[in-house]
């Protein structure tokens, strides 16, 4: 069992002073107690250069939300692997529903990018999830190993150590409503199967396999409490001190 992961993902929210105040209030609260937890918190592209340095010296680290697969190139309003380098970025969201949604990211771009991100030395937080309409049509096992094989297509056990999975039930983001603990648990626990098949069960167990949709501090703790849930991917409520930090304070117990 590793150590919990909890991280932030802000999505399109928080400018230049919003991204102060909430670091500075994180900080604070960070400060006076900092669980046996690794947190990270994924701002907007315009906010990464003063989150770095807010963050200098503290144990929270820097995170991305997204990036190109290519290292440069004419990819007009992209942002690459090696410039969130040089900004001291230790993690990216790789294949958000979101991203998936609108911005119809594949599985083959996804992978790409995964791979890229590995070679620059930043840590992928690799998402996946199925929609009400697979779940309710009985396809959520089909749906996750699909995005999960091709995700991790080419990928050797060496690279898998430096990614952490993400499961997003698509249902779940935004809305208010979380899957259970229970059907939470069991989607992690098939993913980490087919990790064992796809690579051998010692890298299974190690890889941390991260749940999102909906947490909040009233419901986190039953949910990282599941023996295969080792932390969370949080976007609402990372947006508040208090919320964010009740989470990560959560993971620890
Ligand atoms: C997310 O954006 O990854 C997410 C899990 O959002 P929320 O917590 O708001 O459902």
């Amino acid at each position: 069992m590793q150590k919990k992961l909890v991280a932030g993902n802000w999505k399109m929210y928080k400018d230049k002073s919003e991204t102060f105040e909430l670091i500075s209030q994180l900080k604070e609260k960070l400060n006076s107690f900092f669980p046996d937890v690794d947190v990270a918190i994924c701002p907007p592209f315009t906010s990464i250069e003063l989150a770095g340095e807010l963050l200098k010296n503290s144990k929270i680290q820097l995170g991305a939300q997204n990036m190109h697969s290519e290292v440069e190139g004419a990819f007009t309003g992209e942002v690459s692997a090696k410039m969130l380098k040089s900004f001291g970025v230790k993690f990216v969201i790789l294949g958000h529903s979101e991203r998936r949604t609108y911005f119809k990211e594949t599985d083959e771009f996804i992978n790409q990018k995964i791979k890229r991100a590995i070679e620059f030395d930043i840590k992928p937080i690799f998402c996946l999830g199925e929609t009400l309409e697979e779940r309710e049509s009985g396809k959520t096992f089909q749906v996750v190993e699909n995005q999960l094989t091709k995700g991790l297509s080419g990928i050797s056990r060496i690279d898998l150590e430096k990614i952490v999975i993400a499961y997003e039930p698509v249902w779940a983001i935004g809305t208010g409503k979380t899957a259970t603990p229970e059907q939470a648990q069991e989607v992690h626990s098939f993913l980490r199967k087919k990790i064992s098949e796809l690579y051998d069960s010692e890298i299974a167990m190690r890889v941390r396999i991260l749940y999102g949709g909906s947490v909040k501090p009233e419901n986190a703790r039953d949910l990282f409490k599941q023996p295969d849930i080792d932390g969370g991917l949080i976007g609402g409520a990372c947006l508040k001190a208090d919320s964010f930090y009740q989470i990560i304070l959560a993971a620890q117990d």
